[in-house]
């Protein structure tokens, strides 16, 4: 079942897109691509009710923000990248070095 990205509406399918997530608030956005995470975050960040990965499962990717390193706390934040079957994860100690992150163009702005 395609959801909609929460910032433009766009049907996105189960296997694109990116799911973002506060796992402690048990909340979470989805997002069409990842340009479009930033209007939504500089606009306040309006999240759903929800969780991006079953209860039990790692919610925090490394461990540590995939910006500055930091160990994250309980107020992290949580990017899901769906591709294909692949499921891509990133945390942020805050949802402040997420805005930057995806300003930058995410983990695959220096890619080969
Ligand atoms: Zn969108
Ligand atoms: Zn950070």
């Amino acid at each position: 079942m395609a959801e909609q990205c929460t910032w433009c509406g766009t049907a996105v399918d189960a296997d694109d897109g990116f799911r973002v997530a506060e796992p402690e608030s048990e909340r979470r956005a989805v997002f069409c691509r990842l340009e479009h995470v930033v209007p939504w975050i500089m606009q306040g960040a309006h999240w759903e009710p929800g969780r991006i990965v079953a209860s039990g499962e790692p919610d925090d990717a490394l461990g540590r923000c995939a910006l500055c390193g930091d160990r994250l706390g309980d107020a992290r934040v949580l990017v899901v990248r769906h591709r294909d079957h692949h499921r891509i994860g990133d945390a942020f100690c805050r949802i402040d070095h997420l805005l930057d992150w995806a300003k930058g163009g995410g983990r695959y702005k220096a890619a080969s």
